[in-house]
């Protein structure tokens, strides 16, 4: 009886309310792309939305960043009044969520770490599923939003696929694996600078190939410096609208030295986030085109009218060449003897790159893998002060169940050609070399036939 009292107060109370101009307040409904509501903004601030499933949270959080950003420039709004609207108009905003490779994902047995996030795009810049677990420490985190250091993983972006697109290395080029400077330590003694994972040098000439498989630090920096740090910056933030302010502000004040490890090295000032490093990754997989990374399908207000939808535009930044190069030479990184091998053992077309560093202000080192297949990127991060990096195997875990198409595969392109070179000198193979690899070139790009052996 008091329940039917409540109940027709209730119902007297919303229409007096409408009458006087005041409509109930109604929270705004985010949809997965087959239509399962994931979650309602009530709040809007991370870690007090109410996802209709925990594990939602971390692409829920995604979605409402996107939106309060569409909301603000489209209505010209504060961040304030854009949140105001997303709590109490109703609107319902479809994402391009994808429940499946989200359950692949969490049903993967990963291994141990502190915390770990990763990040699914399709290779039209959806962003599939992300996933965020966190420690004690961490829990309002959404840590696949987090920008870190990308470490090595940042290679292939600032340093191989520039430098290879603008003619300055092929495959073959031969650096010599050996330090460029000394510098100071934090106790005043010198020592050889950048260091390679291995602690040592080969102090003999290195080919691309094994540079990116073997993730050599002395080559990325030397290719660094050869291309231009200011050409890489330009590159990085023309194409993919990435933070480069500090770096570029230190080049343009005389100091690209100090800033080739942010550069060559992937200790990026303003950090990247597994989002952004999936979307990136893109371009080694489908042929050089960039999507930039999106949640939001598309945004219905409450009065049923479609205020927003997505028009994704890709960009042609690297040639189709360039990006097929790129891609051969990322999947050497997860074939035996490269860094990222625990990423390829499923037996699928994979690549990918790893990158392991030293995160001082959080005391704990960022580890990545970002990998591609020909349907999809992941970006894989997890945090560690006792771990070695399992990234690699990380994405194998969670990528395995993710149902794929048998058939797919890279685009193939018809101007690289497939040649024996020798690896001493890098050039094509002569009558007397002793070592031999084979690499991908550019059809015009072709490297002289040996004569030194
Ligand atoms: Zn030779």
């Amino acid at each position: 009886m008091i329940k039917r009292i409540i109940a027709a107060f209730c119902v007297v109370f919303a229409a007096a309310m409408i009458l006087v101009g005041c409509a109930p307040k109604s929270p705004s409904v985010i949809v997965s792309a087959n239509g399962e509501i994931m979650g309602e903004l009530t709040q809007t601030t991370w870690g007090s939305v109410e996802p209709t499933e925990e594990g939602y949270k971390s692409y829920v959080d995604a979605v409402i960043r996107e939106t309060l950003d569409i909301l603000c420039e489209q209505k010209n709004l504060s961040l304030g009044d854009a949140d105001k609207i997303l709590r109490t108009k109703g609107y319902r905003i479809e994402t391009v969520f994808d429940e499946g490779v989200y359950k692949s994902m969490t049903e993967a047995q990963t291994s141990m770490v502190d915390n770990m996030a990763a990040a699914v795009t399709d290779l039209k810049g959806r962003v599939l599923a992300i996933y965020s677990v966190s420690d004690e420490n961490n829990e309002h985190r959404n840590l696949a939003c987090t920008s870190f250091y990308p470490c090595s993983a940042f290679k292939p972006l600032s340093v191989y696929a520039p430098a290879l697109e603008s003619g300055n290395i092929s495959w073959s080029t031969m650096t010599v694996d050996s330090p460029v400077k000394k510098i100071e330590d934090a106790v005043g003694s010198l020592r050889d600078w950048p260091s390679n994972a291995s602690g040592t040098y080969t102090n003999s000439n290195m080919d691309i190939k094994t540079a990116i498989k073997e993730s050599i630090n002395t080559v990325a920096v030397k290719t660094l410096i050869n291309y231009g740090s200011a050409n890489s910056a330009e590159f990085l933030s023309d194409n993919f609208g990435i933070d480069m302010s500090y770096e570029t502000q230190q080049i343009n004040a005389g100091r690209e030295e100090d800033v080739l490890d942010n550069i060559a090295l992937g200790y990026l000032a303003a950090g990247v986030n597994t989002v952004d490093m999936a979307g990136y990754y893109q371009i080694f997989a489908n042929g050089g085109i960039y999507v930039k990374p999106y949640t939001i399908a598309k945004i219905i207000d409450d009065l049923g009218k479609v205020i927003y939808e997505a028009e994704p535009i890709g960009y042609q930044i690297i040639s189709p060449e360039t990006a097929f190069i790129m891609n051969s030479l990322l999947q050497e990184v997860v074939m035996p003897g490269g860094t990222g091998q625990a990423a390829g053992h499923s037996g699928k077309l994979v690549g990918g790159k790893t990158g392991t560093g030293e995160n001082l202000a959080e005391g704990w080192n960022d580890n990545w893998f970002v990998g591609f297949t020909p349907e999809y990127t992941c970006a894989v991060w997890h945090s560690a002060r006792m771990t070695s990096n399992v990234a690699a195997a990380l994405f194998a875990e969670l990528t395995d169940e993710i149902v794929i198409n048998e058939n797919a595969i890279f685009p193939p392109n018809e101007n690289v050609k497939q040649i024996a070179y020798c690896t001493e000198s890098g050039k094509r193979i002569g009558d007397n070399c002793k070592g031999m690899d084979i690499g991908w070139f550019m059809h015009d790009e072709i490297p002289e036939k040996c004569e030194e052996h």
